[in-house]
Formats: C-alpha cells, structure tokens, sequence
C-alpha cells in the first residue's frame, strides 16, 4: 500500500545568473511501515527533497501524492491542514519549548488541535512510554540528555497519528550509541503505529537497518 508518492518531481534554485537544478524528474514511492534511508552528501537536495515531500516546498513540475491524493492541486491552506494532520517532521535539533516540560511539548500542539488536555497528556505520556522515557516527562528539555531530548522531538511529531514520518538527520547530533539508541526508539515507534518514514542521514550502520536505502544521483531518487 503506497502512502507517499513522488511523480517526476522538479526542484530547482536560481543562483544569480545561475540555475542550479536539485531535484530533475525525481520518482519515489514509500509504502505503509517501511523505514527508508536517504543517504547523499551535504548540498545534494535531501533537505530539498523532505521538504518537498513535506509540502512545506511547492516542486516546480510533477506531484506529491499522499494517501492517493495529488497535493498540486490543494491551495496553501489545503497544504497546511495535510501537512498538520498527515506529516510529522524530526529536524537534527529538537526546537523543543524551553519553558515547558518533556510532556507538554507534546501535548501542547494537540491541545491546539483541539484534543482535551488530559486526553493529548495521556497521549504523550504514552509516547514517551513507548520511547521508554516515561519517567523523564516531567523534565524541561534542559535537564534532559540529547538522546532523551530527541526522542521527545519524535514523539511530538507522531502526536497526532500521521501517515508518513519525514526526518533530516535525526540523529546528526548525537554520538553513535545514543544515536543508535534514539534509532531504536524511533524504529519502534513507527513499527507500533503502522507509520511509514524518510530518514536522511549520514550514519551508513542506521541506514542498513531500514527496510530500503536510496540515494539521490543527477537529481533523481535511486535505490542503492
Ligand atoms: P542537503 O539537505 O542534501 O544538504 P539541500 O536540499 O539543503 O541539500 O540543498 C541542495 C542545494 O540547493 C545546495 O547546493 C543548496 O546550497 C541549494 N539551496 C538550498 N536551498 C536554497 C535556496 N533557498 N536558494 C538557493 N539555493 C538553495
Ligand atoms: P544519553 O544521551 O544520556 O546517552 P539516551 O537517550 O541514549 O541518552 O539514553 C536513554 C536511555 O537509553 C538510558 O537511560 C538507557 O536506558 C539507555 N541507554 C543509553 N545508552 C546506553 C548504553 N550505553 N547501555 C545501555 N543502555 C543505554
């Protein structure tokens, strides 16, 4: 079962006088709770890619189908429902609220979407169960490690149930054991949920253990 789909997408910068073409005509398919690497050197379009993916870039030609739907022909404030209800993003720092502790980060944004408070509290108290850090929730993201501070980033991203988990080096940040262990977390997750995810990074160990690696050549999507 396709969940996301990429169609001849087009991405392109201009650079001064300069055209610089990222994505020329990329093809991609993610199907339900598949983990897929995204593995390319800096400069190379993955956050391009993600973004686009994500709805938060317009590609310049071709499509982005979600769950069937072509999201070309969505206006912005189409896009933005999608992109809020169906699209969890993890960036490699956690942009985590200062002021407010491990569980509310992640029930905050579900009370803005309208979930009662102790319906969206018990919702991330289950998630940082999940990401076995159930009893860090009452901490402030200050007093929590880098690994522990990622997996609250991960768990505020699948909050609200989305169809695709979008990553751009989630784990960049962190040395390679709690990188590992924050992987964990994160692969456990998605099997539970049935999610599907796009992870770029650079960690060649995480990326053998997702179900398919691609790589981004010429501005196309190959597996590798
Ligand atoms: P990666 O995530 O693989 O490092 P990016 O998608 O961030 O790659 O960038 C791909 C290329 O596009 C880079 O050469 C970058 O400098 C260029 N680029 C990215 N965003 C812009 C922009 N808004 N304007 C012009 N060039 C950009
Ligand atoms: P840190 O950044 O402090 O290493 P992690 O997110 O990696 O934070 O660690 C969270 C939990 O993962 C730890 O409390 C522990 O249960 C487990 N863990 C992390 N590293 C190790 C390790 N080297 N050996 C065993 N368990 C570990």
């Amino acid at each position: 079962q396709i969940v996301l789909a990429l169609k001849g997408v087009q991405r392109h910068y201009e650079q001064g006088e300069k055209r610089l073409s990222i994505l020329s005509g990329a093809d991609f398919v993610l199907h339900r709770g598949e983990m897929v690497a995204l593995v390319a050197p800096s400069g190379a379009g993955k956050s391009t890619l993600l973004h686009t993916a994500g709805l938060l870039e317009r590609p310049d030609a071709g499509e982005v189908v979600l769950a069937g739907r072509d999201c070309g022909k969505l206006n912005d404030q189409e896009r933005t429902a999608v992109r809020r209800n169906d699209i969890g993003f993890v960036y490699q720092f956690h942009h985590l609220l200062p002021e407010f502790t491990a569980v509310e980060n992640i029930a905050i944004p579900q009370m803005i979407k309208g979930l009662s408070p102790r319906e969206a509290t018990a919702r991330a108290e289950q998630l940082l169960d999940y990401m076995k850090i159930g009893k860090r929730g009452h901490h402030r993201p200050a007093e929590l490690s880098g690994g522990e501070q990622q997996r609250v980033a991960i768990a505020r991203a699948v909050a609200n149930a989305p169809l695709v988990l979008l990553a751009d080096e989630p784990t960049g940040n962190l040395d390679p054991v709690t990188a590992s262990y924050v992987f964990d977390a994160m692969e456990a997750l998605v099997r539970q949920s049935g999610l599907c995810a796009l992870i770029a990074t650079h960690n060649h160990e995480l990326a053998a253990r997702m179900n398919r690696r691609v790589t981004l050549q010429d501005g196309k999507i190959v597996d590798f």
